[in-house]
């Protein structure tokens, strides 16, 4: 996630460049940087952390004629690989300064690119994964079969890059050209009179013009000022293009034409779960992205506690049910503030799982510190490369999530619970309570999930259909168990969160202790069943709670996988989702009861992206 730009025209490309980074912000803001080719046949880069103003003030220091030409590329980061740091920012260099590369994405072998160059001899300036696709390119460029055709260079270089990848080159031999590609991640074609753009979405270029032609997965477009040419990037033989014209305003067009960002950001779920996944798994190893603990460190652990708060203690309590089944390992989990000002017992083989979005939490450093300051281990799971929490932490892993514009978390709820499913089985490895082929196994079922969150998503109407005839609904009521149970909370949560109506997640056993008193006529209750394959004890119990629910009159709204029979009778409402291991069903589950909350609070007439009382990143206690 993040904004990509590329200009080539009449005008001097810097403030077209620019300004599009302005309008992309939304996308990425660790860091930002230009390329602008000069007819001189000089490159003119400059990259800063921090926002395009940062940029923009760094810029004043040159001189003007430096930046004047009329092609251009542009980046605004999300740090994936690497702090968000002035050398980190993008564009990056080959060795002779020739070739300018920006990314967005990952690419996801580049351990083995990168020492492959540097055995050649290359130094590599960053910490990034991107730079290796800039010296790849300039030594392909430099000899063998595609020496001296810039194009071909590209090309060849894709075929080799694995992964998630928009990569716009510019080289300082051709003034007036600009060459991009894309696999997984967007791309966008920009068509002007005289000027042609590229953008990782419309926004960088809508001031300009309204014509425009979406890049196909794994194809490569050469654009001049006076045109643009799409070829596949392998065989290079001409595709089929799919032009349209753009009918959104800016604003519209920032949120990729949904009314919120909170809706677009649940659709760019499949996404942030495959890219939290991307580059996890080296040659059979499960691998974190920063690591300050051995081996020996992590075979030693033998407590965990998961620490966090409002969503991400939700994705906390799935990771309970993986990490103690994968590892064995005793794991409770726990709200960052009450954690903080107890006594826990902890020691220096306690794992402290500490899960913040910003990595900022004010509540989760806390018990960051309180961790480590009796000597615990501490591993952060967080979105945003460099905060606070993971500087602090003895390793991290990332979610990959992009960006969260709307305060209530949706995707980076789905990420986090991908993340956590890492951590169980990195710890299974290390700790060997796992066969090697069983974590594979587990791998791969992880790596499918994106696939059926795309199918959750494209059967939602009628949940939403759902959502506005209950809008005036009294309170709604969420039973699950087993993981079921922490979806519940979160369904529950996100009611309260965006529609301000009294919604509560319960343990369906624990509905009979107590919270049955509430039924009565009609009272929407959503019910999340496990998979009827999985533990037939689950299911069964869960029979038998929808049962005891319906007889006290109130209406069933069932969550259940496609197939479940003996679970239809009982649904009033019946969203069906696809089959998946019991364990992940999460990843699933949450989507339509986050569809549902959106749907109720923009039927209320809400602000979705930003609920009353609440911010982003709390970063107080
Ligand atoms: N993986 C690259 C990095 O960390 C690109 C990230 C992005 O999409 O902004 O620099």
């Amino acid at each position: 996630m993040c904004g990509i730009v590329g200009y080539v025209g009449h005008r001097p490309a810097l403030g077209v460049v620019v300004e599009a980074l302005r309008r992309m912000e939304y996308r990425g803001y660790d860091s930002a940087g230009v390329a602008i080719l000069g007819e001189d046949g000089k490159l003119a880069v400059e990259r800063r952390a921090g926002s395009p103003q940062v940029l923009v003030d760094a810029l004043a220091d040159h001189d003007p004629a430096e930046f004047a030409g009329t092609a251009g590329i542009g980046h605004t980061r999300w740090a994936t690989h690497g702090r968000p740091t002035d050398r980190n920012a993008h564009p990056h260099r080959d060795a002779t300064g020739e070739f300018a590369v920006v990314h967005n994405g990952i690419i996801e072998n580049f351990i083995p690119l990168r020492a492959e160059l540097e055995a050649a001899g290359i130094e590599l300036e960053s910490d990034t994964d991107s730079e290796v696709a800039a010296h790849l390119v300039a030594l392909a460029y430099a000899e063998g079969p595609t020496a001296g055709d810039f194009v071909a260079s590209v090309r060849s270089v894709l075929q080799r890059l694995e992964g998630a990848f928009t990569l716009v080159f510019a080289h300082a031999g051709h003034p007036d050209t600009i060459v991009a590609a894309r696999r997984s991640t967007p791309l966008v074609i920009g068509v002007g009179e005289g000027e042609m753009f590229l953008g990782s979405d419309v926004a960088a270029f809508i001031e300009h013009t309204r014509e425009a032609v979406e890049l196909g997965q794994d194809q490569v477009v050469v654009i001049t000022a006076d045109g643009y040419k799409v070829t596949d990037f392998f065989g290079g033989e001409d595709v089929e293009i799919r032009p349209f014209t753009i009918d959104w305003d800016l604003k519209a067009a920032e949120k990729g034409g949904y009314n919120y960002f909170m809706l677009k950001e649940i659709q760019e779920q499949p996404q942030a779960v495959a890219e939290t996944l991307m580059g996890h798994l080296v040659d059979g190893e499960i691998i974190l992205d920063e690591q300050r603990l051995s081996a020996q460190d992590l075979r030693d652990i033998d407590k965990v506690f998961v620490v966090a708060c409002g969503t991400a203690y939700h994705s906390g309590l799935v990771a309970k049910y993986a990490i103690e089944h994968w590892t064995r390992l005793p794991v409770e989990v726990e709200l960052a503030s009450e954690f903080r000002y107890r006594d826990p017992v902890l020691g220096q083989n306690t794992l402290v799982v500490a899960i913040s979005q910003s990595g900022e939490t004010a509540d989760t450093l806390e018990a960051v510190r309180h961790a480590k300051d009796q000597g615990a281990r501490v591993l952060a799971v967080c979105n945003t490369n460099g905060a606070q929490i993971p500087r602090e932490a003895d390793a991290v892993l990332y979610t990959r999530a992009g960006p969260e514009i709307g305060v209530a978390s949706t995707k980076c709820f789905l990420a986090q619970v991908t993340a956590n499913y890492l951590v169980g089985l990195a710890l299974a490895q290390a700790r060997g309570t796992k066969y090697q082929d069983e974590i594979m196994r587990e791998f791969a079922e992880l790596e499918a999930m994106p696939e059926l969150i795309e199918k959750v998503l494209g059967t939602l109407d009628p949940v939403r259909a759902l959502a506005r005839e209950l809008k005036d609904s009294p309170a709604v009521l969420f039973v699950g168990r087993h993981v079921g149970y922490p979806v519940a909370l979160e369904g529950a949560l996100k009611l309260k969160e965006l529609a301000y109506m009294h919604a509560e997640g319960f343990a369906a056993g624990e509905l009979k202790h107590g919270p049955i008193a509430l039924l009565e006529d009609g009272l929407p209750v959503f019910v999340v069943m496990p998979s009827p394959k999985g533990r037939a004890v689950l299911h069964s119990k869960m029979l038998s709670n929808i049962r005891e629910i319906q007889a006290r009159g109130a209406r069933t709204i069932v969550i259940a996988e496609e197939g479940d029979e003996l679970v239809r009778p009982f649904a009033d409402h019946l969203i069906e989702i696809p089959a998946c291991p019991t364990l992940l069903q999460p990843l699933l589950s949450t989507v339509p009861l986050q569809a549902f909350a959106a749907e109720l609070a923009e039927a209320k007439g809400y602000d979705v992206d930003k609920p009353r009382n609440l911010a982003k990143a709390v970063v107080v206690e």
